[in-house]
């Protein structure tokens, strides 16, 4: 009862100070001035508060705090002389500046840095340090590694004043944030990834190679692209991913296919030959210098293309008395070529070789005079004329 009495004497001793100043007339505390209630306790001076229900707002959160945790009778009763200044506006104590001012009246709270979040008190410390380092601990033990993190909500650390015995240090800050958990944490990870990018296969049909042939005119090779995405994060838990940018490092090469779509040959003739080479006839068959020449001879120079006349199979390639280098062609239908004196041979026996493939090259070997073709055709084994199935072109 006592103290709700000073209570009122307060509000009197305002009252009759707001009244003197209304009759002044306001408009001189307009600008940067403002009114304010001056209190001093026993000659000290704590401050201005705006009102003098800020003052005793100010004292009964003091109050609370002092009973909570001394009881009632560590309760302090300041008898505060109140009166009517103007100051400076920025120079009026906030809420909390008054809160510490009047707290400081008490020997039983001591000055301390408060983690306060909204209006909410939520960890005292002795030092600002101690108290940054709870709350980067609180960010770390919220946020994934090497990610950007922050508080999420209206949080600040301020001078107050505590009881002893709830000053904590930075562990056992952090230990009580932990399990109250009065902020989020959010955080972002920012992660770049490289991706190949597959590269793309063309194959064109090539009428020059066999079926199952294949020529690869380009390797193929894979491109790069590389993904930025930032991860969000709420208390370490991801909330969504955000596509930050998407670059082609490299393109992809195209690989680069032909793929022979001819018949492969079986080495059976069509029965029509072709000239196999070039040069001029220097000797016909039939009777010659007294034995019978079995072909004809064409000669050209050493190194001359000899093709085969028709489709067959290699029967022989290699040397052969007279003949040197001979190349016998078996055509599967009854007739066989020879080619003989060649230079070099190309094919091998048991080789499929076309019409028109090049077998050997010409020359001069076995019993030959200069470099020439000695051409024959047999069929079913008999002698041929081969100008009664090729002409010169
Ligand atoms: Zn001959």
């Amino acid at each position: 009862m006592k103290k709700e009495m000073k209570f009122i004497s307060r509000c009197t001793v305002a009252l009759v100070g707001t009244a003197v100043f209304s009759s002044l007339g306001f408009s001189v505390f307009s600008g940067p001035f403002a009114l304010c209630y001056g209190i001093s306790v026993e000659g000290a001076d704590i401050g201005c508060a705006a009102s003098v229900q800020a003052y005793e707002n100010a004292l009964n959160d003091v109050n609370t705090k002092i009973v909570a945790d001394f009881g009632a009778d560590a309760a302090i009763n300041p008898e505060p002389n109140i009166s009517v200044r103007v100051l400076p506006r920025d120079e009026i104590p906030s809420e909390r500046e008054l809160y510490n001012n009047i707290a400081s009246l008490s020997e039983k709270l001591i000055p301390c840095y408060t983690i306060l979040h909204g209006g909410t008190e939520i960890a005292y410390f002795s030092s600002q340090d101690e108290a940054n380092q709870a709350v980067s601990s609180y960010v770390n033990a919220l946020s994934p590694e090497n990610s950007e993190a922050r508080l999420d909500g209206d949080f600040k650390i301020i001078s107050s004043y505590a009881a002893p015995s709830e000053i904590m240090n930075a562990q056992s800050g952090l230990e009580h944030m932990l399990s109250i958990r009065p902020l989020s944490v959010l955080s972002t990870v920012t992660e770049r990834i490289e991706e190949s990018i597959p590269f793309t296969e063309t194959v064109s049909n090539d009428a020059s190679m066999y079926m199952g042939e294949i020529v690869v005119d380009q390797e193929g090779e894979e491109g790069k692209k590389i993904t930025v995405t930032r991860v969000h994060y709420k208390d370490g838990e991801e909330l969504f991913r955000e596509l930050i940018s998407e670059t082609t490092d490299s393109e992809p090469v195209t690989r680069i296919v032909r793929a022979g779509t001819k018949t492969p040959p079986t080495g059976i003739g069509s029965g029509e030959f072709i000239f196999p080479t070039s040069g001029v006839i220097s000797s016909l068959s039939g009777e010659r210098w007294g034995r019978n020449h079995n072909g004809i001879d064409i000669a050209d120079k050493t190194g001359t293309d000899i093709m085969a006349a028709d489709e067959a199979s290699v029967k022989f390639a290699g040397i052969a008395s007279g003949f040197g280098n001979l190349v016998i062609l078996d055509h599967g239908n009854g007739y066989q070529t020879y080619y003989g004196h060649c230079d070099s041979l190309i094919v091998h026996t048991g080789d499929i070789v076309e019409k028109g493939a090049v077998i050997a090259k010409m020359g001069s070997t076995g019993n030959s005079t200069g470099p020439h073709l000695h051409f024959e055709i047999r069929k079913d084994g008999s002698i041929c004329n081969p100008l009664d199935y090729v002409s010169k072109p």
